[in-house]
């Protein structure tokens, strides 16, 4: 029987999706959920003693940098089917009126003509189980035309480019800075047979030329969606369309105000708990 090493991250519902890639990159191979906390599970025998120390000690720095809170327990394990019981815990789930997402290995019994994307939990961000994700394909569902050019700009699972297609768009380019999350959506553009219309690609917004795009997504940060607010200005068309995402309720009056100095006219909005996504129009 082998042995695992449990690490238990006490950890909110908000905070495991952005744990989850960074727990692969360490070489988690399987999680599991509680109420509190996050499972991550290791095989032992890849790892001797001294590595063991030198992971524990840079997981307790990494984890610092994503959540101040959080608290690790490592614990050493026999073998059990977590892998398995931490799938039986992703279910479809429906994000906006038209578009569920469900990972590969659940049925979803499609009764009302749906537009269903297959996205598995892996090593990147934009799974749906996050309130920004819904957010923006909500309002992508609403303000996307068909026809339209659209730029994801860090995609992530590639979802927000894969749902505008599903939505009627005619290109979309998700875009990102992780080379782990390019290389997941371009997995996902496959599973989802959209090969044609969207291409992944690593290039920064500003490199594209001006006026292309009809809508951009960015479910980035209120910093990130601050500084890159001349770039994406530019790529877009007059009238076209600009979905910010990533936003807390207290970084609203800021992007709001920003975007107000930009000339964007704010057009929607769409709140979840604590998050907030904007749509604005380029004038
Ligand atoms: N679009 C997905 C993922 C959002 S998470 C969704 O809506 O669920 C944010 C993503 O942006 C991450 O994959 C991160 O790597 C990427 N990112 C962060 N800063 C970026 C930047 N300056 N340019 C492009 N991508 C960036």
């Amino acid at each position: 029987m082998k042995t695992y090493l449990e690490i238990s991250i006490s950890a909110g519902e908000q905070q495991r999706e952005m744990l989850i890639p960074t727990m692969l990159k360490v070489g988690c191979e399987g999680f599991q959920e509680t109420d509190t906390s996050l499972l991550c599970y290791l095989t032992m025998d890849r790892w001797d003693h001294s590595k063991l120390q030198s992971l524990k000690h840079d997981l307790r720095a990494l984890l610092r940098t994503i959540s101040s809170n959080a608290e690790v327990v490592f614990r050493e394990i026999q073998d059990q089917n977590w892998n398995e019981q931490w799938e039986k815990t992703i279910r479809p789930i429906e994000v906006s009126n038209r578009i569920v997402i469900k990972p590969s290995w659940a049925e979803y019994n499609n009764l009302n003509g749906k537009i269903v994307i297959q996205i598995d939990p892996k090593m990147s961000f934009g799974t749906g189980y996050h309130e920004t994700t819904r957010l923006t394909l909500q309002l992508l569902e609403e303000y996307l035309q068909p026809g339209w050019a659209v730029l994801d700009v860090g995609t992530g699972t590639g979802v927000l480019a894969i749902a505008a297609i599903k939505l009627g768009a005619s290109s979309a380019i998700g875009t990102d800075i992780d080379e782990w999350a390019l290389e997941n959506a371009k997995e996902n553009v496959e599973a989802n047979a959209v090969q044609g219309t969207v291409e992944i690609v690593d290039k920064p917004a500003s490199e594209f030329p001006y006026s292309h795009f009809d809508l951009i997504s960015a479910n980035l940060t209120l910093n990130t969606n601050i500084e890159m607010l001349d770039d994406f200005r530019n790529v877009l068309r007059d009238g076209g369309m600009l979905l910010l995402s990533g936003l807390l309720r207290g970084d609203r009056g800021s992007m709001v105000n920003e975007l107000g100095r930009k000339h964007f006219e704010i057009v929607g909005e769409r709140f979840e708990n604590e998050w907030v996504a904007i749509a604005a129009k380029k004038r």
